[in-house]
């Protein structure tokens, strides 16, 4: 009983595997196999094998044959991404799918690059075809099996064994993270893309957006190379990604195809015209600057030579050398320019070094060079929003410096270079107001018009620049002898005006002589020679409430005049009732 028992199981044992070899082919066990119950989470391509078309497109059943009559055309992917560079051959991925259950699993296949041209997943069950889906930015959105952005499969596996197939075919570069996973995982991940473009889109957006409204109104060239760079990256990923065919142009297929190397020339081109705008290359740098443009209108004319030749992998080899060309300019120019003493150049550097770290790091990720990571993929527009916000906080800068050099430019047009007091212009504004209120409020207020005496034959005597100097030290003796509250100002040449509210004219006599004393008492050593100099002031004060601060200046003006007739040195004061005459210059005084 026991031998028959076991006679029994050593033969259902034999015509088991009698039934799997002749179910198997040859080499089956050389390809992977996937389990359907599993919700693999990242890309699966390293669990999976390839094989690469040589010269003939291949159908799915000349992948089978050669499968079974030559395993080791089958290849093992180094990484979970698949790699192969800017227009390779049509690459097959396969894999068989366990389902150990006794139910069918659906599980969603896609790919994770939106600008694969044709995608084909095939899912045969003993060599029968189950399901074949479409995809890829070559077929208008509602031409492919599902209408999505990446390219996707749903599938519903059986129990049992299956063999999936993805075909894919581009001159773009190749680059397949698979990944095989439920609907709910692949929606979760759908919406955190969602969310992170709409975060870096958004953001890029209305900074192009509000630098545009800025040219607009302020016409100032660096704002619109700005706008257009922001504005040019978010048409420019969103072409690549798919997220602008989805949206906005989902039956354009032939625009798809030439969108990306096309903004990436715009791109490249409109960031080095901020580049030279902001920098002023064109000034600094003219041999660079005529480089540059030399350099972007060569790759428009070939651009325009492969579009018109068909020939898109030339066209996308040419958008792929410009970036990072463009990069090493870029970064070029914000060094040499922040060497050379730009300071602003400083936020340009770093921003430009981020976006040039992060596009690196997407290229290697990309190409394969280094394994890929999500972080590594977005490293590109992570590293463009730092650009984006130091470029901006770049401008920033400029526009501070603007206003600093308008502000400190307006300051200087009010004070005197040389003397450091108000000049004519700084002077005006806040006597007329100073001398309404006071005018207002019937209240005393004077003006004094100080003269310096032979001040030409000083000049005469020991040179202009000694005159100057000597003219400077006067000054600042009048600004030590001013009491707080009072107003000084160089009125031009040698001639100072003095405004003193809260003041009647005895007072004002009393401050004059003050100022006469200090001055005369004043000796100036001028490289070893010692100078003396005296004043004449004339005083006028406010007499009606109707004499303007013009009319006061004129006859302080008239009182000078007065001084210096009789024979300088001295005080002349009076009321402003005196109809006031013009000054004409008092005789020489003898020496
Ligand atoms: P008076 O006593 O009548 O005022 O004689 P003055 O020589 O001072 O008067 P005048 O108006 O004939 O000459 C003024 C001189 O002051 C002539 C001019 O060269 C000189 N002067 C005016 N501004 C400056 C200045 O900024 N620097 C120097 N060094 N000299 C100046
Ligand atoms: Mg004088
Ligand atoms: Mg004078």
């Amino acid at each position: 009983m026991r031998s028959q028992g076991l006679l029994f199981l050593l033969l259902t044992l034999l015509g088991l595997a009698t039934h799997v070899l002749a179910e198997s082919p040859p080499g089956d066990g050389l390809v992977p196999v996937i389990d359907a119950q599993t919700d693999h989470q990242g890309s699966i391509v390293d669990r999976m094998a390839f094989l690469v078309e040589h010269e003939q497109p291949l159908s799915f059943d000349d992948v089978q044959s050669l499968i079974r009559r030559n395993p080791a055309v089958l290849q093992k992917p180094e990484s979970s991404v698949l790699t192969r560079g800017i227009n390779s051959e049509a690459v097959w991925v396969v894999a068989n799918v366990i389902n150990s259950t006794n139910d069918t699993i659906v599980r969603r296949v896609s790919v994770g690059t939106g600008w694969l041209e044709h995608v084909d997943f095939f899912l045969l069950a003993d060599n029968r075809l189950l399901q074949h889906f479409v995809a890829g930015d070559r077929i208008a959105l509602n031409e492919r099996s599902l209408a999505k952005r990446l390219p996707s499969a749903d599938y519903s596996f059986p129990p049992g064994k299956t063999r999936l197939l993805v075909r894919v075919e581009t001159a773009d570069p190749m680059k397949l993270p698979l990944y095989f996973s439920s609907i709910a995982s692949s929606h979760n991940q759908e919406q955190a893309q969602t969310a992170f473009y709409s975060f870096v889109y958004g953001l890029m957006f209305a900074l192009s957006a509000y630098t545009l409204m800025l040219f607009v109104s302020l016409r100032q060239r660096r704002y619109l190379y700005y706008s257009l760079y922001t504005g040019t990256f978010v048409a420019m990923t969103a072409s690549y990604n798919g997220i602008g065919m989805v949206l906005l142009w989902p039956e354009a297929v032939v625009w798809q195809q030439w969108a990306p190397p096309l903004l990436m020339l715009c791109f490249a081109s409109s960031g080095l015209a901020f580049a030279t705008n902001f920098l002023r290359t064109k000034l600094n740098r003219p041999r660079l600057h005529r480089v540059i443009q030399v350099l972007c209108i060569s790759y428009f004319v070939l651009f325009g030579i492969c579009f018109a030749l068909n020939e898109q992998g030339p066209a996308l080899r040419l958008a792929f050398l410009i970036v990072p060309v463009f990069s090493v300019l870029m970064l070029y120019m914000g060094v040499s320019s922040w060497m050379s003493g730009n300071e602003s150049a400083r936020y340009f550097m770093l921003g430009t070094l981020a976006s040039a770290v992060g596009a690196t790091i997407t290229a290697l990720t990309v190409t394969g060079t280094i394994s890929y990571t999500q972080v590594g993929y977005y490293a590109v527009d992570i590293g463009m929003v730092v650009d984006a916000m130091l470029l901006m906080l770049a401008l920033a800068d400029l526009v501070r410096k603007n206003v600093d050099a308008r502000v400190i430019a307006e300051r200087t047009a009010q004070v005197d270079l040389l003397t450091g007091l108000n000049n004519r212009r700084g002077f005006l504004p806040v006597a007329q107001s100073l001398w309404s209120l006071v005018t207002r409020n019937h209240r005393n207020i004077c003006v004094a018009m100080i003269d310096i005496d032979n001040f030409k034959s000083i000049n005469d005597r020991y040179g202009h620049a000694a005159g100057d100097r000597i003219l400077k030290k006067i000054a600042s003796e009048l600004d030590r002898s001013r009491r707080h509250g009072d107003l000084l100002a160089r009125w031009g040449g040698e001639e100072f005006t003095l405004l003193l509210p809260e003041t009647d004219q005895a007072e004002a006599h009393k401050v004059a002589e003050r100022y006469r004393r200090s001055v005369e008492q004043l000796v100036i050593n001028d490289h070893g020679k010692v100078i003396q100099c005296t004043i004449s002031v004339g005083v006028a004060s406010r007499h009606s409430e109707h004499v303007t601060l013009e009319h006061a200046i004129a006859t302080a003006d008239q009182r000078l005049y007065q001084a210096k007739v009789q024979g300088r040195n001295q005080v002349c004061i009076g009321s402003t009732s005196d109809e006031p005459k013009r000054r004409s210059p008092p005789p020489e005084k003898s020496s």
